[in-house]
């Protein structure tokens, strides 16, 4: 999962971002109103923790000009204790969920799981494909009915690829959504990681009827291969 936080407050943003990481959540976060719209405008992000008051833009005119561009990223609002208008307002301009601050980072991971599960309750928690079956929100991944244990890293890149099954990831966006943005363009990770991840599945099929899940597409990247389809 990849979060943007847009929070000028330095002391919010740390715990804020601690908290994210421990629940393996990817997080990237920017302190002022215009980097944040140019990147939530930008990037693939499956949630936005906006922050109201921000210098530069402020958050109810970035979330107003992201839905009115189609953008429609989860996003959750931080509000002040007593900003009832914004949080009217928010929800009226398309926010799906606010929460008052202070909050423990605790009550906003509960509310951003809650939030996923309203929202993508047509949009599957659940992704299945051939022998493989991924929870997103229990973070449970198993090949033909056996739990395989992944760790946080391994688990993103599996879902990033398994929400589109058969299409071609190169290594620089598999980089930048599982790694973030701070990466050595020459660096093999994303290989090494795949090759763990085939290791796994490998160990727990011992039928060999059914190839690896992530196939290799020669110079350009991965794809989450589509059962049915020749490679
Ligand atoms: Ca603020």
């Amino acid at each position: 999962m990849k979060i943007l936080l847009i929070e000028d407050e330095q002391r919010i943003a740390d715990f804020v971002c601690a908290g994210f990481r421990e629940q393996h959540f990817l997080v990237e976060h920017c302190p002022d109103g215009n980097d944040g719209y140019a990147r939530a405008s930008q990037g693939a992000y499956d949630v936005i923790v906006l922050d109201i008051m921000l210098p530069g833009r402020d958050g109810l005119s970035i979330l107003k000009s992201l839905r009115q561009a189609g953008n429609a990223t989860p996003v959750i609002l931080l509000t002040a204790r007593n900003e009832l208008d914004d949080r009217i307002d928010g929800l009226n301009l398309g926010a799906d969920d606010y929460l008052a601050k202070p909050f423990f980072v605790e009550e906003l991971i509960a509310r951003i799981h809650a939030m996923l599960r309203r929202i993508s309750g047509e949009r599957q928690n659940v992704l299945a494909v051939g022998s493989l079956k991924l929870d997103r929100i229990s973070r449970e991944v198993s090949w033909a009915g056996k739990s395989i244990d992944l760790t946080g890293r391994e688990f993103n890149l599996i879902e990033y690829l398994m929400r589109s099954p058969g299409r071609v990831f190169t290594r620089t966006q598999i980089l930048e959504h599982v790694w973030g943005y701070d990466f050595d363009p020459s660096t093999n990770v994303v290989d090494v990681c795949i090759q763990r991840i085939r290791k796994k599945i490998a160990s727990l099929d011992h039928s060999e009827t059914e190839t690896s899940p992530i196939e290799s597409v020669r110079g350009v990247g991965y794809r989450f291969h589509k059962p049915g389809e020749s490679a």
